[in-house]
């Protein structure tokens, strides 16, 4: 589908729940209550929406959430989505800390890719920033035998003040593993409206204090805005997310459904198509692809996170799904 501006939009991230087992300080509050079970919409209807997606020409999906990976069955839905005609790419974005023991599943569902987030390696610190839960040392483990599975992984880490001391030990991944290392500005959008950002400019000074010839390549990596630099040093690739302070909604190529069945035209607003009621209130598929198409055509020209009082999305990223 191309929007009103232009883009071509070929990318769903779908969130299959907004329960997490970390509680990132940016991200989810200890005191946030998940949704209702029965507000989350099923397997059967996400693959009806994706299904109806694909007749659209929206052909890549993102497996997100909360975290996807302590929904029951989530392995299972992949190897389907997967087979769904027309499916060209599903990869996951997870905290890790259960893909170990999913990898064999999620590999034999033949999964395209996984992002996993990892915002320090440093104990103490990790357990600061998600909430006393969870290991940076089980998330490392997990990336470890992702990439040794051959599985294309990805870390992707939130630029904090926190974390500022830890952006050389987690680029250094990228020299001991084939995987990238990215950076991401943190956004504006729930708590992350009320912590500081980090420019990634900072990043870059630092790696090429330790990889003198990091430079810029074109290469297309995956489907989104990261820019990335090289270095024979590294194995992997360095990632620069930098939605906030370089705007790249030119090249916008995406639309969101929340765990609860909400389709968003954009990350900063709070407009949305509610296709959870057309589901269950007996639409049909013409409806659905309608309601999508909608969406496409309600896609904003750009963000508005330069100018916090024009955001008008209230939820939690964890509600969203990143
Ligand atoms: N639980 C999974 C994970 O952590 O990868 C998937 C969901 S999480 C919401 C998806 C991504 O959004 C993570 O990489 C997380 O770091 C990122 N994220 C959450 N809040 C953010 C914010 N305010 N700004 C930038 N990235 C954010
Ligand atoms: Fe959970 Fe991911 Fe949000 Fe962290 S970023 S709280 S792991 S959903």
């Amino acid at each position: 589908m191309i929007d009103q501006y232009g883009r071509k939009i070929d990318y769903m991230r779908i969130s299959v729940t907004d329960r997490c087992n970390l509680r990132c300080r940016y991200c989810m509050p200890e005191d946030m209550a998940p949704a209702k079970q029965q507000e989350i919409l099923e397997y059967e209807e996400l693959l009806r929406v994706c299904a109806a997606a694909v007749e659209l020409g929206i052909c890549k999906f993102k497996i997100t959430g909360g975290e996807p990976l302590v929904r029951k069955g989530c392995g299972a839905f992949i190897c389907r989505l997967k087979e769904l005609p027309g499916v060209e790419q599903v990869t996951l974005t997870t905290n890790g800390l259960l893909l170990e023991e999913n990898l064999d599943l999620i590999c034999r569902a033949g999964l395209d890719g996984v992002n996993v987030s990892l915002d320090s390696l440093d104990e103490a610190l990790f357990r600061a920033l998600s909430g006393g839960r969870g290991s940076a040392a089980a998330v490392l483990s997990a990336v470890r035998h992702s990439a040794e599975r051959g599985l294309k992984t990805k870390i992707n880490t939130v630029l904090l003040e926190e974390n500022r001391d830890q952006v050389e030990s987690l680029a250094a991944l990228a020299a001991e593993l084939p995987v990238d290392v990215r950076f991401i500005e943190l956004m504006p959008i729930g708590f992350g409206r009320a912590m500081r950002r980090v420019g990634p400019e900072e990043v870059l000074e630092k790696l090429r204090g330790r990889w003198p010839d990091l430079e810029p390549t074109e290469e297309k990596r995956g489907n989104g805005p990261a820019h990335y630099y090289k270095s024979a040093g590294l194995q992997g690739r360095i990632g620069l997310i930098d939605a906030v302070s370089h705007k790249f909604c030119a090249s916008c190529n995406r639309i969101r459904l929340t765990g609860t069945g909400q389709l968003k035209p954009c990350l900063c607003y709070d407009t949305a198509a509610d296709l959870r009621t057309l589901l269950r209130e007996g639409g049909s598929d013409e409806e659905l692809k309608k309601a999508i198409a909608c969406c496409v055509a309600a896609k904003p020209r750009a963000h508005s996170f330069d100018s916090p009082r024009d955001i008008t999305e209230k939820k939690a990223m964890s509600q969203i799904g990143g």
